[in-house]
C-alpha cells in the first residue's frame, strides 16, 4: 500500500528555496539485489544507496536541484516497479536480480568514486553532495498511478515533444496512461534538441549495410532509397523502407546504424551527402530530464515537473514490511504485482558516461 503524503513534502520544497534543507526522516529502506555489469555478480544494496548512484550516472549533477529530486524520485520509482519485493519480475535480462546497472536494460549506476572521477577535483564533492540532497529530501518517495508505482522511464531531451510509450514501443505491455506524450518546450538549452548529422554517400552506404542485408541505398542521381512508412503521433520514425520493395527497418534500428541521437528525424540531400536533422536524444518516453532541468529553471518544483511528464500521477512515500506479515505489505496478488512486467528496448538513454 501507498500511503499518499506528497503534499507535506510540497510544503517542505517551499522552505527549501533557502539553502535550508532536512534529510527527510524513513521508517524502513529495502535492500535490492542489484546486477553490478562492472562486477559481473549480484550485489544487495539499500535502495536509498542505489538511488544515489544512478542519479550521479544519469544526470548532469549541474542540473538545477529540483531537477535532480525529480530525477532521484523517477529512479527510485523504476527501482521498485522492477523489485521483487513490490511483485515485479526483476530485471529480465539478469535472473535474481531486482535491476541491473546495464542502462540498455535497467538504469545505469556508479559509485562514489566513479562518480568523483567524473566529476573531476574541485567540484567532485560538492556535486555529491548536492546529488545526495536531492535524494535525502525525496527520501522514499515515489511517482504512483492509482496507487502503483509507475515504469518511470526518462530520457535525455525530447525535442519538443515527448512520446506516448506504446507508440514507440509497439507493445500493449507498455501501454500505461502516465506515460503519454506531451509539450515539451523547455529542453531548447539542451545541445541535443536539434541536431544535424552530415553523412557522405559512401558514409551512408557503409553505415546501412552494417543491417540486414547488403543494399543499394542509393537510386540512379544519388537518391537515397530512404522511406519513412510509419510515423508516431508524435512525428518520430517508426518503420522505414530501403529501397522498393524493401527490407523495412525499424526507427530504432535505422538510429542505431547511422549513430542517430533519436529516432525523431528528416533527411534531404545536398550534392554528395545526405543531412539528417535530428530532434532530441533518446526514446522520448516519460520524463525530459533537459526538460525537467527547463522547468525547474522556471521555478517549478519536482512534484510539478513529475506530473507534467507522468500524467496522472502522484507522488508519495512508499511503504514497506520487511517480513512481508504486514497486511499492508504488497505481495503477489496484491496490486503492485499487477503492473505489466516492462522492458522495452530502450529503457533509458545515459548522454553523459
Ligand atoms: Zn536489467
Ligand atoms: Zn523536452
Amino acid at each position: 500500500m501507498i500511503v499518499g503524503n506528497w503534499w507535506q513534502w510540497e510544503e517542505k520544497a517551499a522552505v527549501e528555496e533557502t539553502d535550508f534543507w532536512e534529510e527527510k526522516p524513513m521508517d524502513n529502506n529495502i535492500v535490492l539485489k542489484i546486477f553490478m555489469e562492472s562486477q559481473n555478480k549480484i550485489v544487495e544494496m539499500e535502495l536509498e544507496e542505489y538511488v544515489e548512484g544512478v542519479v550521479s550516472a544519469e544526470m548532469p549533477a549541474t542540473f538545477h536541484q529540483e531537477a535532480l529530486k525529480a530525477q532521484a524520485v523517477a529512479a527510485r520509482t523504476y527501482a521498485i516497479y522492477k523489485s521483487f519485493a513490490f511483485g515485479s519480475c526483476g530485471c529480465q535480462k539478469h535472473p535474481g536480480a531486482d535491476i541491473c546497472t546495464d542502462s540498455q536494460c535497467c538504469q545505469a549506476w556508479i559509485d562514489n568514486k566513479e562518480a568523483l572521477d567524473k566529476w573531476a577535483v574541485p567540484e567532485g564533492a560538492h556535486y555529491q553532495e548536492v546529488i545526495r540532497k536531492a535524494v535525502r529530501s525525496t527520501r522514499g518517495q515515489i511517482a504512483t498511478y492509482e496507487g502503483n508505482p509507475i515504469s518511470a522511464v526518462y530520457h535525455s531531451t525530447c525535442g519538443g515533444r515527448t512520446e506516448t510509450a506504446s507508440e514507440v514501443w509497439n507493445s500493449s505491455s507498455t501501454a500505461h496512461p502516465s506515460l503519454q506524450g506531451v509539450e515539451c518546450t523547455y529542453c531548447q538549452h539542451s545541445p541535443y534538441y536539434k541536431t544535424d548529422l552530415v553523412l557522405g554517400f559512401p558514409d551512408y552506404t557503409a553505415a546501412l549495410n552494417k543491417g540486414k542485408e547488403v543494399l543499394p541505398v542509393l537510386a540512379e542521381g544519388n537518391t537515397p532509397l530512404l522511406e519513412a512508412v510509419k510515423l508516431s503521433a508524435g512525428g518520430r520514425n517508426l518503420l522505414l523502407k530501403i529501397g522498393n520493395p524493401g527490407p523495412f527497418y525499424s526507427g530504432n534500428e535505422v538510429r542505431d546504424l547511422l549513430g542517430l541521437p533519436s529516432t525523431w528525424f528528416h533527411w534531404r540531400i545536398e550534392g554528395e551527402k545526405i543531412i539528417f536533422s535530428v530532434r532530441g536524444h533518446g526514446h522520448g518516453v516519460g520524463m525530459c530530464q533537459y526538460g525537467a532541468d527547463g522547468l525547474a529553471k522556471e521555478g517549478k518544483g519536482y512534484v510539478e515537473i513529475l506530473k507534467h511528464y507522468y500524467q496522472g500521477v502522484e507522488i508519495e512515500d512508499y511503504v514497506f514490511s520487511a517480513g512481508g506479515q504486514d497486511e499492508n505489505a504488497p505481495t503477489e496478488g496484491s496490486q503492485a504485482a499487477h503492473h505489466p512486467a516492462v522492458t522495452p528496448a530502450y529503457v533509458v538513454d545515459t548522454p553523459y558516461l
